[in-house]
């Protein structure tokens, strides 16, 4: 019989409330080893609280939290710590200590003091800084030397608030390069980020919070079908062939005419193969041809936003 491997992060009917304010209600969510989710959501959505329920720092008002199968509310999770690696949102270290020092520190705090740190802090691309002072480090270098923390003792779970925040771009792919390798060690990662167009390709699913409920679940692809969101095709030809080409567009189809030789058809992702065959056999001389989905930004708003459902995503 196989064995169902238990979750990572296990979440059941999850509430916390705050007097009045009900920050987090009622969230179901599974996260496997190996599995990278983005949290994402408006300001005040609860992204904070569930990582910090998750964390064991604020204990839930209601509900089952299961943290590598233990409660992190309880003594018992104590242990579990020196498996999960946290990059907060705010990065703060001890300006005075170097950042070799700095990792020295948390190392021990790990119960890891003969930690390799020469190749963690080359992961980062701070080896030639290592022995600066974080005093004299820029932003973004303490934001890595913060991914170099919570990398330490190959964690099991990576929970990254923000992780790019302050990055050039150089070093926001080397952040997204690290995450990959530790998905592929086993690692789970849970990202909460604002940074949605960055997101897209590099996540295995996405967990929408609005006011404190999640209200979509899933890969990106699987959110952009669930929610019906069209598929636009833009096609290149000269004037005769963009009036030829037009009339592929049939009643579910809508089609625009950008310029004199350019259109834009609009359809659902289960007609767009067939849209596609339907222009290329229309013999039509095509310059061009551009298929665009709608990316994790314009799925986030329509989920947000129900009222833009279906709609344009210009
Ligand atoms: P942001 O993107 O702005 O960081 P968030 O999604 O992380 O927001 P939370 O910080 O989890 O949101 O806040 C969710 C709600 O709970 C907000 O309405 C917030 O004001 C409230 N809240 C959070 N912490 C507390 C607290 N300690 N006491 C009272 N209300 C709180």
């Amino acid at each position: 019989m196989k064995m169902e491997k238990s979750p990572v992060i296990g979440l059941t009917e999850l509430c916390k409330n705050y007097r009045t304010i009900s920050a987090v209600q009622n969230i179901n969510l599974l996260l496997s080893s190996g599995e990278c989710l983005a949290l994402v959501g408006h300001n005040g959505a609860g992204k904070s609280t569930l990582i910090k329920i998750i964390l064991g720092l604020v204990k839930p008002t209601s509900g089952r939290v299961r943290v590598l199968r233990t409660n992190p509310s309880d003594k018992s999770f104590n242990p579990m710590r020196r498996h999960i690696g946290f990059l907060p949102e705010q990065v703060l270290f001890q300006k005075t200590l170097t950042g070799r020092e700095t990792l020295s520190f948390y190392a021990r705090l790990k119960g890891l003091p003969h930690l390799d740190f020469e190749s963690l802090l080359h992961r980062v691309d701070l080896l030639a800084a290592a022995d600066r002072k974080v005093g004299t480090y820029s932003k973004g270098m303490r934001q890595r030397l913060g991914m170099a923390q919570a990398l330490i003792g190959n964690p099991k779970l990576l929970v990254l608030d923000e992780p790019t925040s302050g990055l050039d771009p150089i070093a926001r792919q080397n952040i997204y390069k690290i995450i990959d390798e530790e998905k592929s060690a086993g690692a789970t990662v849970l990202i909460s980020s604002h940074v949605l167009t960055e997101l897209d390709e590099r996540i295995d699913r996405v967990a929408i919070l609005n006011s404190g409920r999640l209200v979509a679940e899933g890969s990106i692809p699987f959110l952009r079908q669930n929610i019906e969101m069209p598929v636009q095709i833009t096609v290149t030809a000269d004037p005769a062939g963009c009036e030829k080409i037009s009339g592929c567009a049939h009643s579910d189809i809508t089609v625009v005419r950008l310029a004199k030789d350019k259109l834009v058809f609009r359809c659902s992702p289960e007609e767009k193969l067939a849209l596609m065959r339907h222009i290329l056999i229309s013999n039509t001389k095509i310059a061009d041809m551009v298929v665009t989905e709608p990316t994790l930004e314009q799925v986030y708003t329509a989920y947000s936003r129900p009222d833009q459902m279906g709609g344009s995503y210009d």
